[in-house]
């Protein structure tokens, strides 16, 4: 099996597709793209035409071991009809986040069932960080239509939306693979 092959099967994100890899002093950086061609909307999740492109970014993933794992990615962004010029939507994380949105789940559930410093430990992230997180996650869960709608358009589930209601969710198995103060 190839090793984008492998990795696309770790990160069991649908719609993803993985491009390269390689080891950096970061961490593991996977290169990504949208499986779709044509950019969507990341506010309303319509196909919309390119407007320009952003430099590459990263976003970082759950780690693997004691590994960190980032995705990397130069995000379009669209001119949409009704939202304007907007960044692309992209399958792995909800927009304007910095973390997968993997991360931010396995993030909420900690902060839910564990104590502060244990997960500012677990995940290398300060609290604040793991406050904002958990106020997106919650808010989502809450209402699931404010991400990816346009306030005047017909609602668009965001491909990462595969979580259910409240209560939080456990992380999947494979995320049992974050482990502690090593990753500081
Ligand atoms: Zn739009």
């Amino acid at each position: 099996m190839r090793i984008t092959t492998l990795l696309k099967k770790l990160l069991n994100v649908i719609q993803l597709l993985v491009t390269s890899v390689e080891f950096t002093d970061k961490g593991l950086v996977i290169d990504v793209r949208p499986r779709w061609r044509k950019p969507r909307c990341g506010k309303c999740g319509r196909r919309a035409p390119i407007y320009d492109h952003r430099p590459p970014r990263l976003w970082r993933h759950l780690s693997q071991g004691s590994t960190r794992q980032w995705l990397r990615y130069a995000p379009r962004r669209t001119q949409c009809k009704t939202c304007g010029v907007i960044c692309e939507q992209v399958p792995w994380a909800h927009p304007g986040s910095m973390f997968t949105a993997d991360f931010e789940e396995y993030c909420a559930y900690l902060a839910q069932t564990t104590d502060k410093t244990s997960v500012t430990r677990l995940l290398g992230i300060d609290w604040r960080t793991v406050g904002a997180i958990v106020h997106r996650v919650v808010s989502r869960k809450l209402d699931p239509q404010t991400d990816g709608r346009c306030p005047t358009g017909s609602p668009v589930a965001h491909p990462t939306d595969r979580s259910p209601p409240l209560p939080l969710r456990a992380p999947r198995p494979r995320s049992a693979g974050e482990t502690g103060p090593s990753l500081q």
